[in-house]
C-alpha cells in the first residue's frame, strides 16, 4: 500500500462464527497490506461491516448501523464504507444504489480482494463492487491472525451444497469447498503457538468434509489428527448435519481425548412433512436413531439444536411433533427462530401463510419447554465434577469466573483472572437453566 499515513479500519462483524472468523482473515489481509486497526468507529478511515443475512433482523441491524455513518461520510468524502460478507453477496449491486454514501460491496467470497478494494476508493474510484459468489479456497497471506484469548476458529471448508430450502447459504457463500488437512493442521499449530488452546472447527456441515480432495479423508479423520498436536487442550466443531453425523463421528467423540463431549445436531423440526419440505434430507426417526446411538456411546454428551417454527404450512399437529422431539431428545440447549423468508432460498417462492402471532405463541412454548429441560438436565449435574476451561470474568461479580464444561454447559465459581485460559475442574454445587454453579476443586 503506498501511504505515508498509515490508514485506521474498524471491522464491525455480524452473525455467526464463520463470520468472525472471516474478519480475522480480513485482518490477515489488511494488517498484511499496510492497514491499523481503529480502537473505534470514530478514529478510523475506514468502517468495515462483515455481515449477515440469515434473518431480516440481522440485515436491518447491519442498516441501522450503515445509515448513522451518512451524516459523516457527508462531511468528509475521504472516509469509505464498506459492506461486506453475506449481504454483500445477497444484495450487490442494490446496496450501492440505495446508500450512495457507501463506497465497497463485496461477498464472502471476496475476502481476499478487499485489499485491492480499498486500494481503489482511496485513489479515487467512485465505487467497487466485488461480487462473484464462487467457491472460496483458503489463501495464506500473511502470518495467521487471531483476535488471542485461548480459543479459536478454524475454518476446515466454506460454503455449502445442501440447498435446505429455507438457507441462503448456498447462494451467498457459494458451494462446497474442504481445506487441505496439512493446510489447516499447519494453522492450528500457529494458532497454538501464539496462545490457543482450545480449537473450534467451522464448517456449514463439517461431516461432509473431505469431499473433492486429492488426499482423501473424512471429517473423524481430520479430529484424529488434530488431536494429536501438541498444546491443544480441547476440540470443539460445528455445525454437523444431521444426515451426515454417523456411527465414526460418534466413535471420534468417544475415543478422542481431546474432542469435546458435545454435539449441535440441528433438528430443525419434529415434523416428517415439515423437514421433507425443509429438504433436510432425513426423518424424524433417523435422527432419533442417531441420538439414541451417540448417547449409548457417549452417555453425558451435551446436546444443542436448532429449530425452526411458523415454516410455511407448518400446522398445529407438525409443531406438537416438533415439542414432542424437544421433550423426547432432551436438548441441553436449543436456539429458536421464527421462519422469515429469505429470497433466493426456495421455500421463499412458498406461501409465508403461518401469522406472525402463531409463530410468536409457538417460539414462546419452545422457548418455556427448553427452559424447564435445560433447568432438569443442569440440576442432573449437581455433585459432579466438571472440566472447565476458564473464559473470563463473570457478569454478576468480579469474584467469579466463567468458562464452560466439555458438555458445553456454561460455569460459574469462586476464582481469580489468573486461572484465565486454564482448564480447571469444578464441583457442580448449583444449577439454573442456563448456567452451572459450583465451587473449584483443584486445577488440573
Ligand atoms: S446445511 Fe442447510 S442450513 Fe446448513 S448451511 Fe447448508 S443449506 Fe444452510
Amino acid at each position: 500500500m503506498n501511504q505515508s499515513v498509515k490508514k485506521k479500519v474498524f471491522i464491525k462483524t455480524f452473525g455467526c462464527q464463520m463470520n468472525m472468523r472471516d474478519s480475522e482473515i480480513i485482518w490477515e489481509v489488511l494488517l498484511g497490506a499496510g492497514y491499523e486497526m481503529a480502537a473505534s468507529q470514530e478514529e478510523a478511515d475506514v468502517v468495515l461491516f462483515n455481515t449477515c443475512s440469515v434473518r431480516q433482523h440481522a440485515e436491518d441491524r447491519v442498516i441501522g448501523n450503515l445509515c448513522k455513518l451518512a451524516a459523516r461520510k457527508k462531511k468528509d468524502p475521504e472516509f469509505k464504507i464498506g459492506i461486506l460478507g453475506c449481504m454483500g453477496a445477497r444484495h450487490g449491486e442494490m446496496l450501492l444504489k440505495e446508500y450512495p454514501f457507501l463506497d465497497i460491496v463485496a461477498g464472502p467470497s471476496d475476502i481476499y480482494s478487499i485489499r485491492e478494494a480499498l486500494e481503489k476508493v482511496f485513489s479515487g474510484e467512485d465505487k467497487v463492487l466485488a461480487v462473484k459468489n464462487k467457491k472460496r479456497p483458503r489463501k495464506k497471506v500473511g502470518n495467521v491472525y487471531w483476535r488471542g484469548g485461548f480459543s479459536a476458529f478454524v475454518n476446515i471448508m466454506y460454503g455449502c451444497n445442501n440447498y435446505c430450502s429455507y438457507c441462503i447459504v448456498p447462494f451467498v457463500r457459494g458451494g462446497e469447498v474442504s481445506r487441505p488437512k496439512n493446510e489447516i493442521i499447519n494453522e492450528i499449530k500457529e494458532l497454538v503457538q501464539k496462545g490457543a488452546r482450545e480449537i473450534t472447527l467451522l464448517g456449514q456441515n463439517v461431516n461432509s468434509y473431505g469431499k473433492g480432495l486429492t488426499n482423501k479423508i473424512k471429517f473423524p479423520k481430520l479430529l484424529e489428527a488434530v488431536n494429536k498436536i501438541e498444546g491443544v487442550s480441547r476440540i470443539r466443531f460445528t455445525t454437523s448435519h444431521p444426515k451426515d453425523a454417523d456411527k465414526s463421528l460418534f466413535r471420534a467423540i468417544k475415543d478422542l481425548d481431546k474432542v469435546c463431549e458435545s454435539l449441535h445436531l440441528p433438528l430443525q423440526s419434529g415434523s416428517n412433512k415439515m423437514l421433507d419440505l425443509m429438504n433436510r434430507g432425513y426423518t424424524r426417526e433417523e435422527y432419533f436413531d442417531k441420538i439414541d446411538l451417540l448417547r449409548s456411546m457417549v452417555p453425558d454428551v451435551g446436546l444443542s439444536t436448532d429449530i425452526i417454527v411458523g415454516f410455511p404450512s407448518e400446522k398445529e399437529k407438525d409443531f406438537k411433533a416438533t415439542e414432542k422431539a424437544m421433550e423426547t431428545i432432551e436438548y441441553n440447549s436449543a436456539f429458536i427462530f421464527k421462519y422469515s423468508p429469505r429470497s433466493p432460498a426456495v421455500s421463499a417462492c412458498l406461501v409465508d401463510d403461518v401469522s406472525e402471532e402463531v409463530k410468536k405463541t409457538r417460539n414462546n412454548e419452545l422457548l418455556a419447554i427448553q427452559k424447564k429441560i435445560s433447568y432438569r438436565k443442569n440440576k442432573e449435574l449437581l455433585g459432579s465434577r466438571q472440566e472447565v476451561l476458564v473464559e473470563k470474568m463473570s457478569r454478576m461479580s468480579k469474584d467469579e469466573m466463567t468458562g464452560r464444561a466439555r458438555n458445553n454447559v456454561s460455569c460459574v465459581f469462586p476464582g481469580d483472572e489468573g486461572l484465565i485460559g486454564q482448564i480447571v475442574k469444578v464441583e457442580v454445587t448449583g444449577a439454573s437453566a442456563h448456567t452451572l454453579k459450583g465451587r473449584c476443586v483443584k486445577e488440573l
